[in-house]
């Protein structure tokens, strides 16, 4: 069968996505491979259409034991032979599946990496004696020991290449850093690997970046406005899970809370709700969302900085999975850093510590970084991005125009106080509280008299210019600079209606300041 047929047949696809068919080319050409792809792209067709080709078996090497028996049962359903051998089964329900797999009854079978070198049954004796075509290993980022995800069993994976010289061997990750890249290939001792790295690009995720102050009410802000939406909001800790899913809840929002502290079934009970679309929000930690497959996530929210880059680009990567538009949403504090910081600290490994403190301080840069998100995100996994996205708040603060309401009323109050009959620059001046000659007594016991001063005059000449060019200030004759109000902004001010402009530079962003 050709791939493509494997595909329509059993997993109901019209046609291969990005990088898929270039990959299981190469790997039916029995070349070893490595891919890097970001979460949602569809890494699992490139082994598992492989197998239904393969004459042997091919196994598939993850550290997500939870999520095995759901893996398994979705391929069950589409039909193709598969099975999983983990720490939960008991000896009988392992041994009759080591029985099928050495019969040949099973075409992928996943283990857990201890598993294979290790426990009551070494797998690896029974692979000896099978035909073995293919070893995916997925998850491939945890053999780097500097990685966010290191599983040291993962370091044992080096010894398979030699033992299976004939097999085909396949690693897939979503984290690409180049040191990460380095590591899979010499940890896992491939043979001349072919490279297949997709674009990380998620052009359909807007990334948003916010302090924390007041973080919770810019969250039901957030939330009110896509009363549909389904998503997931990250908390640091599981008391701080627990306390925003019942502050949601008391706020009219269906949110569930998951971590490890929870008991079991009720853990996996919100998984499930959450999954059925039965509950719109799930607060969670960093534990929830390995390899969870829901297409619809609309948003995720940080409500704390991540540690580092990997695990920030993965967790939103959960977001829009399904191609539509989606928010990724975090909101951070400089105090942030300095917990993360002390957390590391523990650590025993001075070189992991430093190490791990150099990822920190990259993630504090992106934070506060004026540049585009997405620009800053894939440059630091290693490609290259032309140009400015236009899909993240600092694009679109660029393009956007911004609430400016108080500041053109308190400068076109100060324009009416001057009965009209200034320019721009006295009416700064005054705003200033400026002790300049040029103010003559009466300016001086004026009610604006110096309520500006905690702005610059650059901002407020922005704003004169910005308040002209929208039509809320006219300047008549050409030659004297005298402003006046127009009706527009007589009207706005008697409504008391919002004022929206598009500001120039970073200082106009008087709401992005740290309390
Ligand atoms: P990853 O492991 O890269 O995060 P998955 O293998 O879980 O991604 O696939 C993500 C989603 O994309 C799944 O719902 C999968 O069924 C779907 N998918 C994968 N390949 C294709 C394809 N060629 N056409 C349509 N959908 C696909
Ligand atoms: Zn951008």
């Amino acid at each position: 069968m050709q791939p493509l047929d494997v595909l329509k047949q059993y997993f109901g696809y019209a046609s291969f996505r990005g990088k898929q068919e270039a990959i299981i080319e190469k790997v039916l050409a029995k070349k070893d491979c490595i891919a890097l792809m970001p979460t949602g792209a569809g890494k699992s067709v490139c082994y598992q259409v492989p197998a239904m080709i393969l004459p042997g078996l091919t196994l598939v090497i993850s550290p997500l034991i939870a999520l095995m028996k759901d893996q398994v049962d979705a391929l069950n359903e589409l039909g193709i032979p598969a099975a999983f051998l983990n720490s939960s089964q008991d000896i009988s329900e392992q041994r009759h599946i080591s029985d099928e797999v050495s019969k040949g009854r099973i075409k992928l079978l996943y283990v857990a990496p201890e598993r294979l070198f290790g426990g009551t049954y070494p797998l690896l004796d029974l692979l000896a004696t099978l035909n073995l075509s293919l070893v995916a290993v997925d998850e491939a980022h945890c053999v780097s020991q500097w990685g966010h995800d290191f599983r040291p069993e993962y370091l044992n994976l080096g010894k398979l290449r030699g033992i299976f010289p004939d097999t085909t061997f396949l690693a897939l990750t979503a984290t690409a850093d180049p040191q990460t890249r380095a590591d899979i290939a010499s940890g896992l001792q491939l043979v001349q690997p072919e490279w297949f790295i997709s674009s990380f690009d998620r052009p359909n995720i807007t990334y948003r970046v916010g302090l924390r102050s007041d973080a919770f009410g810019k969250l039901l802000d957030f939330l009110s406005v896509r009363p549909r939406d389904s998503g997931i909001v990250y908390c640091l800790s599981r008391k701080s899970v627990e306390e925003t899913a019942a502050k949601l809840q008391a706020n009219g929002h269906e949110a569930v809370p998951y971590h490890a502290g929870l008991p079991r079934e009720i853990r996996q009970a919100n998984q499930e709700k959450f999954l059925r679309d039965e509950v719109r929000i799930i607060v969670a930690t960093v534990a929830f969302g390995m390899g969870i497959d829901k297409s619809n996530v609309r948003f995720v929210v940080h409500t704390n900085m991540p540690q580092n880059i990997e695990s920030y680009y993965q967790e939103t990567g959960r977001a829009g999975r399904d191609g539509l538009p989606s928010e990724a949403l975090l909101f951070y504090s400089i105090g942030d850093s300095i917990t993360l910081s002390r957390m590391l600290e523990t650590a025993e490994d001075p070189g992991y510590v430093r190490h791990m403190k150099a990822k920190l301080e990259t993630m504090v840069r992106y934070c506060q970084s004026s540049e585009c998100r997405r620009k800053f995100l894939l440059q630091y996994f290693g490609e290259a991005y032309p140009g400015e996205c236009g899909n993240c708040d600092r694009c679109l603060q660029k393009n956007d125009k911004e609430d400016m309401t108080i500041y053109s009323q308190m400068l076109l109050s100060a324009v009416v106080r001057l009965e009209q009959k200034f320019g721009l620059g006295q009416v700064i001046l005054v705003l200033k509280g400026s002790q300049s000659a040029k103010i003559s007594g009466w300016q001086k016991e004026l009610s604006v008299f110096g309520i500006g001063k905690d702005r610059p005059a650059e901002f407020w000449k922005s704003l004169g210019r910005q308040l002209i060019a929208e039509g809320y200030l006219i300047q008549e004759d050409p030659l004297r600079p005298i402003v006046k109000l127009s009706q527009m902004a007589w009207e706005t001010l008697k409504k008391k209606d919002r004022i929206f402009l598009r500001m120039e530079t970073a200082e106009m962003h008087p709401e992005e300041r740290e309390s």
